[in-house]
């Protein structure tokens, strides 16, 4: 079914999505399989409601599948031609459009998440992410290289690199963007010759799942794609499996400290996505019309669950009382209701374990002495919590410093540049930032003070699969998307060649 236009409210799920919600199955070297370990609930965040049961992969599915993506490699797979690769990416992401209604209803089915932002983000701009990436599987390339290499006495040398995929993947994906996170690990993977299993977010199973089914019908050689589902643990036997060659991984800073030190001790090659409390920092002269946007996709931008969302403001003391109040004036109108009706802009969180952790974090700002400034209400049922600006907030109080991960935000004044980048850097996070400014001398000054991997420009929260994207410090380890993102899937191998 085609994707319906982004604003308009779907007449009904669609017979395809409830027919798929019946019996989801995980995919193990081409086969659609349950899990050996029974099968979990997955919720829908609107009403609370059961959605679907799901498998639970034991530990011998995870191996079948690390040995299924092993196999893959050795196959067809292995010696297939870049630009078949391309081929076969280029088919996925037109089966991701050709089905883009079903995925966009399934995703805010089981994520609570606005319809319209998941026909507009999970699905398509995960075809066009899948449609970038295919462009590179044909552009690999090493360098021939001049070396100096003077033993024995009269031979010579030339040499060049290689770069061959490193193999078999474990991808690992949180709930926040389902089906968009699984592509941005599976697209450049496999158009590096790489062979993946998936472990999406027992959250949000189901897009991937839908997923695998496509994988399947565009044709890709069994094993290639695998697609595992379940809890950490499930994730934990993934990383600890010694067929697994790299590790890529988006979510928490906790648990990506835990996939790394897990790494580590097997020397595997791992990426890390992690965390972020991204500051907005706003100067007397900036454009005060642009409060709109930096709210309503900087802030609260899928009910502030993106790791990137501008949770701490920072606005200069100038136009700190106008843009208080504008900033309250705008949060106060965003409508809150489920994510089928593509007019509300905050929308249930993922789960009721989330929402609570939301809520315990807003008890916790006031208990520590912030300011909340809304008093808006959320509906009952589902899992809502409705948005919350605090002022006054202590530099070092827990929600300027944790990632609260829902639509809440901290405002606080500033007056000299040097007041600010101390303020804005004092995290231990580094995602992203921005700076908002007329003033193109003030902006070009700052920029290298910002300790950010992503830093916009009187914008926010904005991503492009051809602009490197990682965190500085606790955020993350390496970069996604552009010209790059194929390095994180290849070995570079050295050949040294000897003539006379
Ligand atoms: P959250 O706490 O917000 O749910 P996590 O970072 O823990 O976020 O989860 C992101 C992904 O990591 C999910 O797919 C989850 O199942 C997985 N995961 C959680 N713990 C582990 C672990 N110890 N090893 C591997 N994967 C894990």
């Amino acid at each position: 079914m085609r994707i319906g236009a982004p604003d308009q409210s779907p007449a009904g799920i669609a017979p395809a999505v409830t027919a798929f919600l019946k019996t989801p199955r995980m995919l193990i070297g081409g086969q659609s399989v349950d899990g050996e370990a029974g099968s979990f609930e997955v919720f829908d965040p609107a009403n609370g409601q059961v959605l679907a049961r799901v498998p639970e992969a034991s530990e011998a599915d995870v191996d079948r599948a690390v040995r299924a993506a092993a196999a893959a490699m050795q196959g067809p797979w292995g010696t297939m031609p870049g630009a078949a690769r391309t081929g076969l990416m280029l088919k996925l992401a037109d089966l991701i459009e050709e089905h883009g209604e079903e995925l966009a209803q399934i995703e805010t089915l089981e994520n609570g998440k606005s319809i319209m932002m998941s026909r507009l983000i999970e699905v398509l701009s995960s075809a066009e992410y899948i449609r970038y990436m295919a462009g590179w599987a044909t552009k690999i390339r090493g360098e021939t290289l001049d070396v100096s290499i003077a033993i024995p006495p009269g031979t010579r040398y030339t040499a060049f690199t290689r770069k061959e995929p490193v193999g078999v993947v474990a991808a690992i994906t949180p709930w926040n963007f389902p089906l968009n996170m699984a592509v941005w690990k599976i697209a450049p993977a496999l158009a590096a010759g790489c062979t993946v299993v998936l472990k999406p977010a027992e959250e949000t199973p189901l897009t991937a799942l839908r997923l695998a089914e496509l994988v399947r019908e565009a044709g890709f050689p069994d094993g290639v794609v695998n697609v595992v589902t379940g809890g950490g643990a499930v994730g934990a036997a993934l990383v600890a499996h010694p067929g697994v060659n790299k590790i890529t991984f988006t979510g928490s800073t906790d648990t990506g400290i835990k996939i790394g030190t897990r790494a580590m001790q097997d020397v595997k090659p791992v990426t890390l996505e992690l965390g972020g409390k991204a500051p907005m920092v706003m100067f007397d002269d900036m454009d005060l019309g642009l409060l709109g946007p930096a709210t309503g996709i900087g802030i609260f931008l899928n009910t502030g669950q993106t790791c990137c969302a501008g949770a701490r403001l920072f606005i200069q003391r100038g136009i700190y009382d106008e843009a208080v109040s504008v900033l309250k004036g705008i949060v106060s109108s965003l409508p809150i209701g489920p994510g089928m009706d593509p007019g509300n802009q905050i929308n249930p969180l993922v789960s009721a374990r989330h929402q609570a952790h939301v809520q315990a974090a807003i008890a916790r700002g006031i208990d520590d002495g912030a300011t909340p400034l809304l008093d808006l209400v959320a509906p009952e049922s589902g899992y809502f919590v409705a948005p919350q600006l605090f002022e006054g907030a202590a530099p070092h109080c827990a929600l300027m410093q944790e990632e609260v991960f829902g639509p809440v935000a901290t405002i606080t004044p500033f007056d000299t540049e040097d007041d600010v980048i101390a303020m804005a850097n004092d995290v231990r996070y580094g995602l992203g930032a921005s700076l908002w400014s007329r003033d193109i001398n003030r902006l070009m000054r700052l920029l290298p003070r910002v300790q950010a991997g992503t830093v916009w420009i009187n914008s926010h929260n904005i991503p492009d699969q051809n602009m490197p994207f990682g965190g500085f410090k606790q955020s993350g380890l390496g970069r996604e998307h552009g010209s790059g993102a194929l390095d994180n899937f290849l070995e570079t191998k050295s050949v040294c060649v000897a003539y006379s």
